[in-house]
């Protein structure tokens, strides 16, 4: 007999599959590799880490740092494998990858609640379901979700833009203002970086001759356009643009109708506009700046832009395959599907990103899967802390402008006295807040499954 399926064996499956198992569930763990292949994992190990081998900070006024201290709190078996495989990478938890995943693999294997079924799933089953196939969740199953949510809540994104700190944009140069004025808010709702004509085509030349990270096979088809997703001719590269003509720029993303620089009183000619990326209003997107340029790039290319000298970096541009779902509309903050509660989605599926949101995703869905078999109200996390913050953010974010989000405390709810308190001074208030929110949460489910045994 099953009581859980799970679809996936990546880093949110996996965690999500031992999280039940361990709470007397009988799973069945479903991954495709290496029969099917996803085009970036290379072997057919449980939880491969496809690309970097560093899980983020493991310092705790750091937000990864946090998340990981919150997912220790709730025993995560995939964190505790992580330091097993740990190598010296400063305040970084990084991994040994092969050992990681290889530790993780024996664990499932070993677990005598899991049986692995090395197949496909092309439908979304019925009964108990986590859905944890990641960004690169194969063909068939993607048409399956599409037609669960209808075609328009699902995304394909192949590139994304940069995400930066507001305080490190240079407001001496930088100015806020809406085109044409016509913005929200009284002094304009964008922040504008004004470039003249010699300032644009020094950037435009640099971002030509600049290195961008290499397309592998299952990308090769992006290139070719608007085939590789649906919103993919209005998500071009930057670069890209470029190389489609000097001017291509700033008659696109850069173009500067409607703005006049409030310090020469004139048009310039071009703009890179932001735009507020969270509530708060700590974080900034560049707005159409897609890019796939090597990190280390993206930090020279766009530091010449004026404003962005000193810019900070939340989240690069990337370029890639990636299917997540719409969850403010489709999810609760408990995972669960919002129509059909024994349907549960973790992992970057859920528009969660980064591994350690996405081992997060996974443990909250397996231990809300348990406690549905078991007659227990599924969790919702406080909103201060990092997970709690991060799946309400999901399910509450507009879905317009909907976008993968990594832990940060941009997210999380203001904290109410900081006086003169410097970043890593908040850093430690948010820790503080979320991790004795987290075990007063926690300690209170104790006391309440002892009343309902
Ligand atoms: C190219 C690329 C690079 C990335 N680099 C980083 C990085 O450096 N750092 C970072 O923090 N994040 C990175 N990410 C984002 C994300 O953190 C990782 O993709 C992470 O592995 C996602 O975890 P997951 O559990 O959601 O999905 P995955 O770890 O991808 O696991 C999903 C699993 O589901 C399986 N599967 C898919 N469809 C089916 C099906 N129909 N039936 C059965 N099995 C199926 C897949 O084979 C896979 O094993 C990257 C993503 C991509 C695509």
């Amino acid at each position: 007999m099953t009581d859980l399926i799970v679809i996936g064996g990546g880093l949110a499956g996996s965690e999500a599959a031992y999280q039940a198992a361990a709470r007397g569930l009988k799973v069945k763990l479903y991954e495709m590799r290496p029969l099917s292949q996803t085009g970036a994992h290379q072997t057919q190990d449980l939880a491969e880490l496809v690309c970097s081998n560093s899980l983020g900070s493991n310092l705790p006024d750091r937000a990864s740092g946090l998340l990981k201290n919150e997912v220790r709190l709730l025993g995560s078996m995939l964190l505790e494998c992580a330091e097993s495989a740990a190598l010296p990478a400063g305040g970084a938890l990084a991994v040994d990858r092969e050992l990681f995943a290889r530790l993780v693999t024996e664990r499932i294997e070993s677990h005598p609640n899991i049986e692995i079924v090395r197949e496909e799933v092309k439908a979304i089953p019925p009964g108990l379901c986590i859905i944890a196939s990641g960004p690169l969740t194969s063909p068939a199953l993607s048409q399956s979700l599409a037609s669960l949510s209808s075609e328009e809540h699902l995304f394909f994104f192949d590139a994304i833009a940069p995400i930066i700190h507001a305080d490190s944009i240079n407001m001496e140069i930088a100015f806020r203002a809406s085109r044409y004025g016509t913005g929200e808010q009284d002094e304009g709702d964008y922040i504008n970086c004004p470039l003249n004509k010699e300032e644009y085509y020094a950037f435009v030349a640099a971002l030509l001759a600049a290195e961008r990270i290499e397309l592998r096979a299952f990308e090769e088809a992006i290139k070719s356009g608007v085939k590789a997703g649906h919103f993919f001719e209005g998500c071009l590269p930057i670069e890209i643009i470029a190389e489609r003509g000097l001017d291509s720029l700033a008659f696109g993303p850069m173009r500067p109708v409607g703005l006049r620089d409030p310090r020469t009183g004139r048009r310039p000619y071009a703009v890179v506009q932001l735009r507020q990326d969270n509530l708060l209003g700590s974080l900034y997107n560049l707005v159409g700046f897609q890019t796939n340029l090597k990190y280390p790039e993206q930090k020279r290319v766009l530091g010449m832009i004026p404003g962005l000298e000193s810019a900070e970096f939340l989240r690069y541009g990337q370029m890639h395959r990636n299917t997540f779902i719409a969850s403010p509309k489709l999810l609760r903050p408990t995972l669960q599907h919002i129509q059909r509660e024994d349907l549960f989605f973790a992992g970057q599926i859920t528009g969660v990103e980064g591994y350690m949101g996405n081992i997060a995703t996974g443990l909250l869905a397996g231990l809300n899967a348990a406690r549905l078999v078991h007659q227990a109200e599924p969790i919702i996390l406080p909103q201060t802390t990092m997970l709690g913050s991060l799946c309400h953010y999901i399910t509450h974010a507009d879905l317009k402008d909907f976008q993968p989000m990594k832990a940060n405390f941009g997210i999380l709810p203001a904290l109410e006295e900081t006086g003169k308190a410097g970043k890593r001074e908040r850093g430690k208030m948010y820790a503080e807040r979320a991790l004795a929110d987290l075990s007063f949460t926690l300690s209170r489910l104790n006391e309440r499954s002892e009343v309902e045994a």
